[in-house]
């Protein structure tokens, strides 16, 4: 047996990362159970710990080590089977950053005059270029650490320091800003070297967000750089480094694009300016945003004569263009995401009307010559490219490039519906697109970490890429930005965003349910327990919400409306169809959106008194318990005062049976009366951000799977398929992404809605993983013909799929090594099976919805 996936903080082969808490993770192969394992860590001064033999099935361990910064660190793990034999040792590595106090460079301030007043008061300031001459006498074991207020490229000897794109990414940067660690040693040659580094305005003090603000977290750019061999520093960022802001790339902006002038030698070089800004907030980082698929275009001109590029898929990302040219030539891209009614390009769908900023736009003027380039400091949300050049183009001088946080596949799905099929690949798409760095909203029109939109699609970015490191760290910006009073924001990173929607319901409560998700899901509560101490005071400021009330709920009785939350500012439901933004404004005008606040705090209470239990915080789980029970009694109260809905929103029934606020029977009444509503609706699907996700679930966790795929196959508008029909690429953000007059509204890269690939991946093809506990309940569909599915699971690949064939439904299921699964089959047969392929047979006339 040997170890596979061998990780660190789930993360392949880190380099950068800080040295606290540090634990492997890996996924035995080859065998059928883990018996021992035995882990050996090592540095260049040989062995720093050995476990030894270690009889245990678990395939997570925290070494007891204390690891430094700059540390590289080798580990090997070798597995014995079932059978007590010994396997080949496996290993991995991983390298820790530099440390506050190691630090001898100087920020320095490209622009000693301070931020250039441009002529333009809409265009931004042109990018800075710094260098620095240093020698080395050998080119061995040198690592460059670097990190900016704004984005930076780097380049040794003029060859590009490949590794991170739109690094240091973005962050609470007030408080934590990201290092990053580059092995350097192949760039250097003996003797004189050059370091030259570009600077860009990026997150720090370009555009981002609804408002498109500008300096949402400073004015100046700077950077701070060190580079070192062993103990020796090598060069270091002071006054000594020259700058020039009269390079090739000018005007640059995450959301309005770059102007770049291939022509131009960088000249003007002046003195820096050195900057107090301090080593206190940087941290290391953990994962990198990469580039990764490449698409190439088709061409066509439309009817309003644009000449347009087609990558036949929407993502984030930018062009990369190879042309020949004289010198002199113009190459202007424009993005687009969806083309208009007559097939035109188009980009008002994306922009905010009052601020329509989001240019997504390229300027590039060529050298003369052979040239090949692509945008550096910002990235864009498109699948369309319209180009604007005297250059004879044919299409194939450009191609797509996707960029996202590095992290790997893994779920995949596949059934007899190919719509369904490719709904699958748009949620991928816009988890892909949206996963960039932090978890977005969308790719172009804001690239902002709503918490709301996280919060809704997390269970289901869990399956579908190994997200991990990702949602973690952003909820460590969440935690790092929390309030005094315990309030968490609805947007981190934030700058200087404004919302007034601090707090709100279900948006926030990411800070409490993503962790407690991710708990169920990986064997380990390191992440929960660090975050605990600020997830509690964030549950007590929702609890202490409670206590104040609108006026005119005076009259409920105190015992209940102490925990009736209607005070707060609320999204709200948000993009249910036949809703606008001002219906949700008028709505928490008229209730404070006090049905979905209040049942948020009850389940929030419920997962905080889980976690701690988990924890061993007996005293903390009483007292959420108890909150959770009383908040629950409220909302009955005044929300269900006999048990029952009345409704005719989609939303208030999925809400109490998700939220556990009614009891087992009471749910599967209003599954029922869900349903009913459902049908007497035409069929279509009625829920918003914060049910869509849950919707599906409750249907058929409740005996209405049926419905559930009645919605799932509807192509009606508003339904998931009617956008696959449109040609849709990814996931839009409203169910009327095209309105029925043709318009193309809202953003068509917005991963909520994708939730329903959650659905395929636990209940159609069944595969749910919690506590450490494989169950395998596949709810089939005639109408699907056949599902097959494989999630690549922190235990392991485990493979769940049923075909309907000569009047009955065959089931196949893989189940990994080192794992059992409860398999439970429509007809209420429930099997434990062990490692391995198995498959079970049922007539096909089991109704799944009579045993759920
Ligand atoms: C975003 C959403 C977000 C919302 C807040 C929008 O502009 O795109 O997805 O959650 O604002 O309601």
């Amino acid at each position: 047996m040997i170890a596979t996936q061998l990780k660190t903080n789930y993360l392949r082969n880190p380099v950068g990362i800080d040295p606290d808490s540090i634990t492997f993770s890996w996924i035995p192969q080859q065998g059928i159970r883990q018996t021992a394992f035995q882990i050996i860590i090592r540095d260049k001064n040989g062995i720093l710990s050995d476990s030894g033999k270690v009889l245990s099935q678990q395939c997570i361990y925290t070494p007891n080590v204390r690891f430094t910064h700059r540390q590289r660190v080798n580990w090997s793990i070798t597995l014995w089977d079932e059978k007590e034999i010994v396997g080949v040792a496996q290993t991995a590595f991983f390298e820790t950053g530099i440390a506050k106090n190691q630090w001898i460079a100087r920020w320095i301030n490209p622009e000693p005059d301070g931020r250039p007043i441009m002529e333009d008061p809409e265009a931004s300031e042109p990018a800075s270029y710094l260098r620095k001459r240093f020698t080395v006498e050998n080119a061995s074991d040198a690592r460059l650490y670097i990190t900016a207020h704004g984005v930076y490229d780097a380049w040794i000897n003029g060859k590009h320091v490949d590794g991170y794109f739109l690094a240091p990414g973005t962050s609470e940067y007030q408080k934590r800003l990201q290092v990053q660690t580059y092995d350097i040693s192949g760039l250097l040659t003996p003797g004189e070297n050059e370091i030259t580094v570009m600077l860009g305005n990026g997150w720090w003090r370009g555009r981002w967000g609804w408002s498109l603000n500008r300096y949402n977290f400073g004015t100046d750019i700077s950077l701070l750089c060190q580079i070192m061999q062993g103990n020796n520093v090598i060069a270091a960022t002071d006054s000594t480094w020259e700058a020039s802001r009269n390079g090739p790339l000018g005007s640059n902006d995450l959301m309005r694009g770059e102007h770049y002038d291939a022509r131009k030698k960088i000249s003007h070089w002046q003195s820096v300016k050195e900057e107090p800004w301090g080593f206190d907030t940087l941290i290391g980082t953990d994962i990198p945003v990469k580039a990764h698929e490449r698409f190439s275009a088709t061409m066509f001109r439309d009817v309003r004569g644009n000449l347009v590029l087609d990558f036949g898929q929407n993502f984030a990302g930018y062009v990369e263009l190879d042309v020949q040219a004289q010198g002199g030539e113009k190459v202007i891209l424009t993005h687009g995401e969806v083309l208009d009614a007559e097939g035109c390009f188009q980009t008002l769908n994306f922009q905010n009307r009052q601020v329509p900023l989001c240019d997504q736009r390229i300027e590039y003027i060529c050298k003369s010559g052979r040239n090949v380039y692509h945008q550096t400091t910002c990235y864009f949300g498109f699948r369309y490219v319209k180009v604007e050049t005297e250059l004879p183009v044919t299409g194939k001088e450009f191609t797509g490039v996707a960029v996202y946080s590095d992290m790997e596949q893994t779920a995949f799905f596949s059934c007899g519906n190919k719509h369904v099929n490719q709904l699958f690949s748009n949620t991928l798409w816009s988890m892909k697109s949206n996963f960039v760095d932090i978890p977005t909203d969308c790719p172009h029109r804001e690239k902002a970490g709503f918490s709301g939109d996280c919060q809704a699609f997390s269970g289901t970015a869990m399956y579908l890429m190994d997200c991990y490191p990702v949602l973690a760290r952003w909820l460590r910006e969440q935690a790092a930005s929390q309030i005094e009073s315990g309030n968490i924001k609805q947007l981190v990173p934030k700058g200087s965003e404004v919302g007034g929607k601090d707090g709100s319901a279900g948006w926030c409560d990411s800070f409490e349910i993503i962790p407690y998700r991710m708990m169920k899901l990986f064997p380990t509560t390191a992440l929960v327990r660090e975050l605990y101490p600020k997830i509690k005071s964030w549950m007590q400021f929702c609890i202490d919400r409670g206590k104040s009330y609108r006026p005119e709920n005076a009259g409920i009785p105190q015992i209940y409306r102490d925990y009736i939350v209607d005070t707060g500012n609320h999204w709200g439901e948000w993009c249910e169809p036949g809703r606008s933004s001002a219906d949700y404004e008028k709505e928490w005008k008229e209730t404070g959106h006090a049905e979905l606040a209040t049942a948020f705090m009850a389940y929030g209470c419920k997962l905080v008194s889980e976690i701690a239990d988990r924890l061993g915080f007996a005293e903390d789980a009483a007292y959420f318990r108890t909150a959770y029970e009383k908040t629950k009694a409220a909302y009955r109260y005044v929300f269900l005062p006999d048990g029952k809905v009345q409704s005719n929103r989609q939303c208030h029934y999925v809400r109490p049976i998700a939220h556990n606020l009614l009891t087992e029977e009471e749910k599967w009444q209003t599954a029922a009366d869900l349903a009913e509503l459902i049908k007497a609706g035409g069929g279509v699907i009625g829920t918003g951000f914060l049910t869509t996700y849950e919707l599906c679930n409750v249907l058929t966790d409740y005996g209405q799977s049926s419905i559930a795929y009645d919605l799932l196959l509807n192509t009606q508008q508003p339904s998931w398929l009617f956008e696959v029909q449109q040609g849709a690429t990814t996931i839009w953000e409203s169910w009327f992404g095209i309105r029925p007059n043709g318009e193309r509204w809202g953003s068509h890269n917005h991963y909520s809605f994708g939730s329903i690939s959650g659905w395929l991946m636990s209940r159609a093809v069944g595969i749910v993983v919690e506590d450490g506990t494989i169950t395998i309940r596949p709810y089939p569909d005639a109408r699907l013909g056949y599902v097959q599915g494989i999630y690549l699971s922190t235990y392991g690949k485990i493979v769940s799929g049923w075909k309907y064939e000569n009047g009955r439904i065959r089931f196949n299921v893989e189940v990994p090594c080192n794992c059992t699964a409860n398999l439970v089959l429509p007809n209420g047969e429930v099997h434990k099976i062990c490692t391995g392929n198995h498959t079970f047979c049922v007539a096909n006339t089991m109704q799944r919805d009579s045993t759920a």
